[in-house]
């Protein structure tokens, strides 16, 4: 059922779900917004209880959503706009090409040929999308500099690896750039190592501090002492590189949907970030492998590389 509540002055609406589970949780949706699941025999005063009790966490978690939907939807694909690139910005620079569609980095500007689209098969006339549908071209663009990204991103990963390998003497057997929806990276014991490809929106340190604590899992499957005063040797100021990822991570999402379901459960008082819905969390468009997933070091809800924790 749906209700209300005011929370410190905000009204806040609520999805309130009954089922047979024996603990009460609150999960924040960025569509459907604040979801309690509680048992069958809950009264509506226990749950406006721990409504309150959570107000501070509900509406934080609120703001970022709201803020984060702001952040989205002012990238527009289209000429002239700024998109992220290794935590500077470059201009949009949208011309119409005969054959293909790709697009290259020119300076500042990012440089997007979009290919005209025929009108018809009976016409001879060709139009760019945008002739007829601003929102097909603006989406043309997109998938465009999405596919640029990536590259990207598999470039600098590849190339920052190899420098740090030397340092630490490892060599990963294989390094991919993927579309990760909750970590930023990951390694498994075979050495394969995984890279979020929105990596290359973050500031290049940033993307440093994720490869190089991957390679550093590939002398220490763990999160112990070890394995950090491993980074710290390769990355003095690794510290600042992670809380930067933190904070700012979820501002590199330029993605309006399929996002995970994040929820808090009640029985954990000391909580105050959020965990991973078991359920929510199969829409990545390539889902993660098993002997990826299975690795310590992404089971650890410590983790300080998951997309999870930033919600
Ligand atoms: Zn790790």
């Amino acid at each position: 059922m749906e209700a209300r509540i005011d929370l410190g002055g905000n009204e806040v609406s609520y999805n309130w779900q009954r089922s047979r589970r024996r603990t009460m949780a609150i999960t924040i949706h960025p569509e459907r917004g604040v979801v309690v699941r509680t048992p069958n025999r809950t009264s509506h005063k226990s749950v406006e209880a721990f409504l309150r009790e959570k107000s501070r966490w509900i509406l934080k978690h609120l703001e970022r959503i709201s803020n984060r939907q702001s952040e989205r939807e002012s990238i527009r694909w289209t000429a002239g706009a700024l998109v992220p690139f290794l935590g500077s910005r470059l201009v949009l620079d949208v011309r119409p090409h005969a054959r293909r569609t790709t697009a290259w980095r020119l300076g500042e500007r990012l440089v997007v040929e979009i290919q005209r689209e025929k009108k018809s098969t009976a016409s001879k006339t060709t139009n760019t999308p945008s002739e007829t549908d601003p929102k097909a071209l603006e989406a043309a663009v997109e998938t465009a500099v999405t596919q640029w990204y990536r590259e990207q991103a598999l470039v600098r990963c590849k190339m920052r690896a190899e420098y740090f390998q030397a340092h630490l003497g490892v060599r990963p057997a294989q390094i991919r750039v993927r579309n990760q929806k909750r970590r930023w990276g990951s390694c498994s014991s075979r050495g394969w190592v995984n890279f979020n490809w929105r990596l290359i929106l973050a500031p290049p340190e940033v993307l440093d501090y994720v490869v190089v604590h991957e390679l550093c899992h590939l002398r220490e499957m763990n999160h112990s002492a070890r394995f950090w005063n491993l980074v710290q040797a390769v990355l003095p100021d690794f510290a600042q590189w992670r809380t930067w990822l933190r904070q700012n991570g979820d501002t590199l999402s330029l993605e309006t949907k399929a996002f995970p379901r994040d929820g808090v459960d009640g029985d954990n008082q000391q909580s105050d970030d959020i965990h991973p819905d078991a359920q929510g969390f199969d829409n990545a468009s390539e889902p993660i492998p098993e002997e990826n997933a299975k690795t310590p070091h992404d089971q650890s809800p410590e983790s300080p590389i998951q997309l999870e924790m930033q919600l």
